[in-house]
């Protein structure tokens, strides 16, 4: 398989409100990562269109984890894979079904983050994911069930290695591609944005500690670095 020459190419820069999405391609295999929110969907399209790619010819979809921002335009390729871990859809899943609870979801949202009450605002900032979830949220908008590959069983494809960075979401997976001298890092939100990362409109961590952890992690590495609300950059960790 070949497993060099890839490149890493962003469709959708991410920024404060929206998250970022990337094609990885070697040229004759496709793998979009991430895929954004349903009101960017033509967006997405058009920036594979300059690629000279339509939906069919992408082979895989990887989501680094489902929230609304990250996953809602998977249905768009009925044909391809989607891989993520089956942790972190099914966590999404039950959170977002349980924002819907009319009564209780004040109380039931504790459960996914337990540290809420050591968050300025965070309650205000649940109203606002709230409202978004009864906007957007659809379960068919993540693609089929047939479709799904869990990374617990498959692992990631063409030889893409998964870093789990769970600070996030439980389950959230980091994309390393390999390449040579020049890594990728598409870290998802295990790494919000190089700086200002309370401004991202993005959930607080389900654990702040293990969310500190991770984005060190990612910070380690060396090559180049895609965060999930932010350009990428250029990571040299032993030159600094
Ligand atoms: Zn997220």
């Amino acid at each position: 398989m070949e497993t060099l020459g890839w490149k890493v190419c962003v469709l959708l820069a991410g920024n404060w409100r929206t998250a970022t999405s990337v094609l990885v391609s070697n040229g004759k295999r496709h793998t979009v990562i991430d895929t954004g929110m349903p009101h960017e969907a033509h967006l997405l399209l058009q920036a594979l269109e300059q690629h000279g790619l339509r939906v069919s010819d992408i082979h895989s979809i990887i989501n680094t984890h489902f929230h609304i921002d990250h996953a809602l335009n998977n249905a768009l390729f009925p044909n391809s894979l989607i891989y993520g871990s089956q942790e972190s859809c099914d966590w999404c899943c039950s959170l977002y079904s349980d924002l819907r609870d009319e009564q209780r979801w004040e109380k039931l949202v504790l459960n996914y983050y337990p540290e809420m009450s050591s968050y300025d605002h965070a309650l205000e900032h649940m109203h606002q994911l709230r409202k978004l979830t009864l906007r957007w949220w659809d379960m068919n908008r993540l693609g089929a069930r047939a479709q799904h590959r869990w990374i617990e069983q498959h692992g990631l494809p063409d030889g893409f290695e998964a870093l789990i960075t769970s600070g996030h979401v439980p389950g959230h997976v980091s994309v390393v591609i390999p390449d040579g001298a020049q890594p990728a890092i598409v870290a998802g939100d295990a790494f919000l944005s190089r700086a200002n990362n309370d401004r991202i409109l993005t959930m607080i961590p389900h654990n702040r500690v293990q969310a500190a952890r991770d984005r060190e992690m990612v910070l380690a590495r060396h090559g180049r670095i895609f965060p999930g609300h932010d350009l990428d950059f250029t990571n040299s960790p032993n030159s600094d």
